[in-house]
């Protein structure tokens, strides 16, 4: 079951595309209004500097859409390292710390040995957590704690980032990690797309707990010795 069809592989490559231009698209038509509002010369200068915030917004949202995709469309070759895992964590929270203040969350770190280390391609597995805490502070909308936890043994690591948040609702929770599938009206819904593929591509997977309106738990389990995975069974969906 894990060999798509050759007609399957086509069909999900053509909703993938389809969803990509959908995404694509909205921004463009946005663009496009904007600068003909201009062109036409009568917009005050109040209204046209407005203009031009949500046209470099919508390019910004343009060019996150593509840095997603591009993440998906690398090669999914690893650059194993030892890395330990509480400077990991250290860094992504380092990096998140200016938006979990903004939105009124802390973000506790708690039990994380200083020794405990995994083999993984440091740059992709940060790139996991930030998706992962970004959408926990982003699922906090009145403040609260993020916690982030984390434990070894000799074979498996894992990674538990609570949030406080909104919560997903069990229908949803099946959908997490498709392509596109956001309810944020700012979301590209590929944060996790991306987390699913690289977390497979070291062999490792995630687990998401969550209850409506108290919180969401994912734990992120990843073999400590970066065994990769069967080449062979690599696809990129
Ligand atoms: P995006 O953040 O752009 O929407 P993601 O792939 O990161 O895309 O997440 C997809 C969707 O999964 C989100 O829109 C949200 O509905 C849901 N989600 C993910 N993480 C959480 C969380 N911690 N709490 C509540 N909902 C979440
Ligand atoms: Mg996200």
């Amino acid at each position: 079951a894990e060999h798509m069809l050759q007609s399957e592989k086509l069909a999900a490559a053509g909703q993938l595309a389809a969803g990509i231009a959908h995404e694509i698209r909205n921004p463009l038509t946005s663009l496009k209004g904007f600068l003909q509002l201009l062109k036409s010369g009568s917009s005050s200068a109040a209204k046209r500097d407005a203009y031009f915030t949500i046209m470099l917004e919508e390019l910004g949202r343009i060019e996150q859409i593509l840095g997603e995709l591009l993440v998906l469309s690398r090669p999914s070759s690893v650059q194993y390292a030892k890395t330990r895992i509480a400077q990991l964590i250290r860094h992504v929270v380092l990096l998140l710390q200016p938006q979990a203040v903004m939105r009124g969350v802390e973000i506790a770190v708690r039990a994380i040995s200083e020794t405990a280390y995994i083999y993984c391609d440091e740059n992709q597995i940060k790139q996991v957590l930030i998706n992962i805490v970004k959408n926990g502070i982003e699922a906090m909308e009145n403040g609260g704690t993020l916690s982030i936890e984390a434990a070894a043994d000799q074979e498996t690591a894992a990674i538990r980032i609570a949030d406080q948040g909104i919560g997903i609702p069990p229908d949803k929770l099946d959908r997490l990690g498709s392509p596109f599938f956001t309810t944020k009206e700012n979301g590209t819904g590929l944060g996790l797309t991306v987390c699913y593929r690289i977390m497979r591509n070291h062999g490792g997977r995630i687990e998401v707990e969550s209850r409506q309106g108290e919180g969401t738990t994912f734990t992120l389990y990843l073999p400590v010795e970066g065994r990769p995975p069967d080449i062979s069974r690599d696809d990129p969906a």
